[in-house]
C-alpha cells in the first residue's frame, strides 16, 4: 500500500504563511514546499508546480503578480505546471484578487482568507496556535477544495469555515475589520492633536488603538483594495454616532443597552 502524503506548498512565511507552516510541520501529515527570501528557502514558485495545494501569503500586490506567474505557467503548451493543484490565498480582501484570477483563466483557484492575526509581522511573529478557533472564509465550496477544508478545521484548528462570495466579503470586513483599523488610526492621530491628554491613557485607549499598531504595509494595500466600502462604511457609522449624541437622558441608557444585545 502506498502512503504518500500530500504535497502543500507556502509562499511567503510572514506571521500567516509562518504559522500555517509551523502548523503544518507539526503534523507531519504533509510534504511541505516553502518559498521564502527571508527565511532563504530554496525553492520558487515554479517548483511547487504538483503540489495538491498552495497557500499564497504575501502581500496583496504581491498575490496578484503569482496569480499571474502561475497562469502563464498553467496556459504553457503540454503544460505540467500547477494543472491539479489548488491555489488559495490568504489576502484579507477578495474582490480584487478573485477577479484577477477570473481574469487570468486561472485553473483551479479558491479565494481565502483566514480571521485571525495579531498587529506584529514576519516569521519570527508566527505560532502555530494562530488559527485556533477562528473563522476561515472561503469564496467557494466543492468537491475540488476538499482537501483546503480538512487542513483548515483539522490540522490548523480553525473554529469554521465560512463560503461567501468576494463582494459580500470585501463588504463584511469593511464593517468589523477595516473601519476598526481607521478608527483606530484616527485614535493615534488625536494624541498629535491633544497632545496633554498621553499621559493619562489607560487600558481602554490602549485596546481601542491596537491596531493602529499594526503592519502598514498591510494597512495600506488594505484602504487601497477596499476604499470604496470603508466609506460607505464610516458614513453609516458617522451618521449613527451624530445622532447617538443627540439622544439625551434615559433614552441614552435605552440606546446603549440595545447596542449591547447586538454584540452578544
Ligand atoms: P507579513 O508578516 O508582513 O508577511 C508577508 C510575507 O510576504 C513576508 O514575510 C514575505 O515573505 C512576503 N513578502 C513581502 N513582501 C514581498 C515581496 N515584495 N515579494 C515577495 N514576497 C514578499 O504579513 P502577514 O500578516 O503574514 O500577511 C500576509 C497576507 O495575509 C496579506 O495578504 C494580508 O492581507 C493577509 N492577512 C493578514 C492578517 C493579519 O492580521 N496580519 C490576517 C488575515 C490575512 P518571505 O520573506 O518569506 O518571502
Amino acid at each position: 500500500m502506498t502512503n504518500t502524503k500530500a504535497k502543500i506548498g507556502i509562499v511567503g512565511l510572514g506571521l500567516i504563511g509562518g504559522s500555517i507552516e509551523k502548523c503544518l510541520t507539526n503534523t507531519c501529515k504533509y510534504e511541505i514546499l516553502t518559498v521564502s527570501a527571508s527565511q532563504g528557502r530554496q525553492h520558487k514558485l515554479e517548483d511547487l508546480k504538483d503540489c495538491d495545494l498552495v497557500f499564497l501569503c504575501g502581500p496583496q500586490g504581491v498575490i496578484y503578480k503569482q496569480l499571474e506567474e502561475i497562469a502563464s505557467l498553467q496556459a504553457q503548451p503540454e503544460s505540467e505546471f500547477f494543472q491539479n493543484t489548488i491555489i488559495t490565498d490568504v489576502g484579507s480582501t477578495k474582490q480584487k484578487i478573485c477577479e484577477r484570477a477570473e481574469e487570468l483563466g486561472l485553473k483551479n483557484f479558491v479565494g481565502g482568507h483566514p480571521m485571525a492575526g495579531t498587529e506584529e509581522q514576519g516569521y519570527d511573529a508566527s505560532f502555530p496556535e494562530l488559527f485556533g478557533g477562528c473563522t476561515w472564509v472561503l469564496t467557494e465550496q466543492s468537491a475540488r477544495t476538499r482537501l483546503l477544508e480538512e487542513l483548515i478545521i483539522i490540522d490548523l484548528g480553525a473554529g469554521n469555515i465560512e463560503i461567501i462570495d468576494p463582494v459580500t466579503h470585501d463588504k463584511a470586513v469593511a464593517a468589523i475589520s477595516h473601519v476598526p483599523l481607521v478608527l483606530s488610526i484616527g485614535l493615534g492621530n488625536l494624541l498629535s492633536e491633544v497632545p496633554q491628554a498621553k499621559k493619562f491613557i489607560g487600558p481602554g485607549f490602549k485596546g481601542m488603538a491596537r491596531l493602529a499598531k499594526g503592519n502598514q504595509t498591510l494597512g495600506k494595500e488594505i484602504i487601497t483594495a477596499n476604499r470604496g466600502n470603508i466609506k460607505e462604511v464610516w458614513k453609516i457609522y458617522r451618521n449613527y454616532v451624530d445622532s447617538f449624541l443627540d439622544i439625551a437622558g434615559d433614552n441614552l441608557i435605552e440606546e446603549i443597552e440595545e447596542v449591547k444585545t447586538v454584540l452578544q
